[in-house]
């Protein structure tokens, strides 16, 4: 099933994909809902983030290739940061430029979100509290990341995380293909067998830290091939199976 939020005038409204169409449905996406027969073509329907997590957490440098391309070493354990989750950011949002920032990266990324409430789940059972995944751009001013060496400020602007435009819940991570695609160009193409950690091995490591909760968060980590974006650009993250994330970037207007 793939699940979507999207607004129609002022009111907000979870959807799922049937046949080409989103359709409106009533109740908790976690619990039971009921599929109504109000429906809406994908074209122009104004996406919303497809879930508000009550916390953001993401994986850092699970990919050899990206660790060494920005000069760093490869981690041994999970290396683990939080994106606050008024950064969360919607298909179809703009991602806004800080003015104190003078490079602002993509960052394709596979995300899990979780399912069920959890604390200490072990590798074995760590399908079993995965909701789905959906399609992540994690924005990061890496001028500033640099110069404060610390994750917060460089991965915590308002719109830097772009997600949806689905939550997809029959999906084999395994064989996952993340490519990130900027004004039509391909510039990130990475395998989820690229991963250090997998993600049952992400799992177990994040829930063996903090409790997570249902709508919650885990971003796997960005395959090589990181870049810079300006204002004007158009940034994609396409996961098979999943959709496409489109988002514009614009400078700062305040
Ligand atoms: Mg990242």
């Amino acid at each position: 099933m793939k699940f979507c939020r999207f607004r129609v005038g002022l009111v907000e409204k979870d959807g799922v994909l049937v046949d080409g169409k989103v359709r409106e449905i009533e109740g908790s996406i976690f619990d039971d809902y009921v599929i109504t027969d109000r429906i809406h073509d994908e074209d122009g329907l104004e996406f919303l983030p497809p879930i508000l997590p009550s916390k953001f957490t993401c994986i850092a440098r699970n990919y050899v290739a990206h660790a060494k391309e920005l000069g760093n070493d490869v981690p041994e354990i999970p290396m683990i940061f939080l994106k606050p989750s008024t950064a969360v950011n919607a298909h179809g949002g703009e991602i806004i430029i800080p003015t104190e920032s003078e490079q602002v990266d993509y960052e394709g990324e596979l995300a899990i979100v979780i399912g069920k409430k959890c604390r200490k789940v072990k590798k074995a059972d760590a399908e079993s509290v995965i909701f789905g995944y959906t399609c992540l751009n994690d924005m990061t001013a890496r001028d500033l990341q640099k110069i404060d060496t610390k994750f917060t400020r460089a991965k915590s602007y308002d719109s830097f995380a772009p997600i949806g435009p689905y939550i997809e819940t029959d999906f084999d991570w395994k064989t996952a293909r993340t490519k990130t695609i900027k004004n039509g160009e391909v510039v990130q193409d990475g395998t989820t067998d690229l991963m250090i950690f997998d993600i049952p091995t992400i799992i177990e490591y994040m829930s063996g830290i903090m409790t997570l909760l249902p709508g919650d968060i885990i971003a796997t980590g960005t395959p090589a091939g990181v870049g810079r974006v300006d204002a004007g650009d158009i940034i994609e993250v396409e996961i098979e199976g999943i959709g496409r994330l489109t988002n514009k970037v614009v400078d700062d207007k305040e």
